[in-house]
């Protein structure tokens, strides 16, 4: 997890390599260039949302991830309860990406003299709600003091059947491409969140004013982990081809799928769900509404992809949208506007829309 704000450490101006230039995976691909495989348990490493670890008749699945304060929350208008929630689904999301199911977690902490242990207990709480209602054992973890601020991390263990298993790079041309949910209004939730803290900083007296936008802040603040999808698609008989969850912004992971299948993609712009009030509110904003979804992130739907003869059986089911197919690498990755103009998709989805 790796927030785009951190991008902007500028050049090292020392011949030194900055964070910057590479970017997030240009930093893991670097830093993970010398691993080295020991064990054939290992079936999946480095590269999907989860680890797969071959254990007998099933597979483990690990993942982590870990939220950084002033970098990924803000406890300005974060409440511990509901970051200790979103901790723990983060988490759970990952899992439910790869199709898995979630089982047992850790969760460490570090954390500055300035916290209560009643602010703890609120985080905690948050996280036990979170293991309640997905049925997660916490089974361990670490504290730590740390000079400044707050950071989770979370670890989870999860389960599945080997051949259950739907990795980002199974993706073929002419699959199609599909979505749950609706996405664009945790972003929408985080602008609205970040505007009243505006209005709180200049005039500490004023009650920041979030009434009705309960759905957005909602989604921003406390959001779910999709792991009904997997009893859902098994109940209909579909087996997606290629899964991830949706943290970073729907532009960046296509374009994940795109490059672990080697495919390329067609999106189509007016296909993308969204609530309807989070596209006046993005107006509002002066943001296309495509653009919070393509680039706004923290929905945590899932992102898939099926085979074209399973259109019939996927057409129909509430709560999953048709948004694209595959097409071959050579096609590129394109997002189509209504008015049929092809604009490629970055993942930083803002650039690809100037102009428009
Ligand atoms: P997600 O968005 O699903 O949490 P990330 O984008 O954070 O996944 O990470 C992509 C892949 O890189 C994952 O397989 C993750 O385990 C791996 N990864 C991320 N950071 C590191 C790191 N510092 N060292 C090794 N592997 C990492
Ligand atoms: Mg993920």
């Amino acid at each position: 997890m790796y927030e785009k704000k951190e991008k902007k450490s500028v050049e090292t101006g020392n011949g030194l390599t900055s964070l910057a230039e590479l970017g997030e995976f240009g930093l893991i691909e670097r830093l993970t260039r010398n691993v080295k495989r020991y064990h054939p348990e290992t079936l999946k490493g480095i590269g999907d949302d989860a680890a797969v670890i071959d254990a007998g008749n099933k597979v483990i699945l690990l993942s982590t991830d870990l939220l950084v304060e002033g970098i990924h929350f803000d406890l300005t208008y974060m409440p511990f309860k509901h970051l200790g929630y979103k901790a723990a689904v983060v988490n759970i999301s990952d899992i439910a990406a790869m199709n898995g199911v979630p089982k047992q977690m850790t969760v460490s902490i570090a954390v500055s003299s300035r916290f209560s242990a009643e602010a703890l207990d609120e985080l905690y709480a948050g996280v036990v709600m979170a293991c309640d209602k997905y049925k997660v054992d916490l089974v361990g973890g670490d504290t730590s003091s740390n000079i400044k601020g707050l950071m989770i991390s979370v670890s989870i263990m999860g389960e599945a059947k080997k051949e259950e298993v739907i990795y980002r790079s199974g993706a073929r041309p002419g699959d199609l491409l599909c979505v749950t949910g609706d996405l664009g209004s945790a972003y929408i939730g985080l602008l609205i969140l970040e505007r009243e803290k505006s209005v709180f900083q200049v005039d500490p007296n004023m009650q920041p004013e979030l009434s009705g936008f309960d759905y957005q802040i909602g989604r921003q603040l406390r959001p779910e982990a999709r792991t009904d999808i997997r009893n859902l698609l098994i109940g209909t008989g579909i087996r997606p081809t290629s899964m991830i969850d949706i943290s970073d912004g729907l532009a960046s992971e296509i374009l994940h799928i795109c490059k672990q299948s080697g495919v390329g993609c067609k999106l189509f712009e007016e296909k993308i769900p969204m609530d309807e009030y989070t596209r006046e509110l993005a107006k509002e904003y002066k943001i296309i509404p495509s653009v919070a979804a393509l680039s706004g992130g923290e929905d945590y739907e899932l992102l898939f992809t099926v085979k074209q003869e399973d259109y019939d059986k996927i057409k129909d089911i509430a709560g999953i949208t048709i948004i694209g197919h595959m097409t071959a690498t050579t096609e590129g990755k394109f997002m189509i506007t209504p008015d049929g103009k092809a604009i490629p998709l970055t993942a930083q989805g803002w650039d690809g829309m100037k102009g428009r």
